[in-house]
């Protein structure tokens, strides 16, 4: 799966008018992109900072001082904050295809929860695009079987 950078690059969003977009992500609590990010890059930092608290402990922290410590620190930080972004990123797709799934009360999804595809003038229960379920509890009903 791509991550998209921001919640609104999440394909099942592309297909929904600006507007719809911002009650959607509103509805859902998702963040804005200032937001987003800058909270992951703090929790890349606070376990970043934990890491070398731990290597500290370890007695490896002291072999790690100078250019070399500070590159790591830098490196782990980001690796974190990606890491970070990449849980928020799966965490509120799943919150928004959930509320676009319950938007759509009994009726198929406007929109394939899997690609984006506006599905909303098609009758199948697949979407045409990739093939996927466009009710959830299709998809469970086939893992069943
Ligand atoms: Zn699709």
């Amino acid at each position: 799966m791509r991550i998209p950078s921001t919640i609104a690059g999440l394909p099942e969003l592309s297909s929904l008018s600006a507007d719809e977009r911002r009650a959607l992500m509103k509805s859902c609590d998702a963040p804005g992109p200032l937001r987003l990010w800058s909270f992951n890059l703090s929790r890349g930092i606070f376990l970043a900072a934990l890491l070398f608290l731990l290597l500290h402990g370890g007695g490896l922290a002291q072999r790690l001082s100078g250019l070399l410590g500070a590159v790591l620190m830098v490196v782990a930080t980001v690796a974190f904050a990606l890491v970070m972004h990449a849980a928020t990123i799966v965490q509120m797709r799943h919150r928004i295809r959930t509320a676009i799934e319950e938007a759509s009360s009994g009726d198929l999804p406007p929109i394939c929860l899997n690609c984006g595809h506006d599905c909303a003038a098609i009758e199948s229960r697949r979407c045409p695009e990739c093939g996927s379920w466009r009710r959830s509890s299709d998809r469970i009903l086939e893992h069943a079987e």
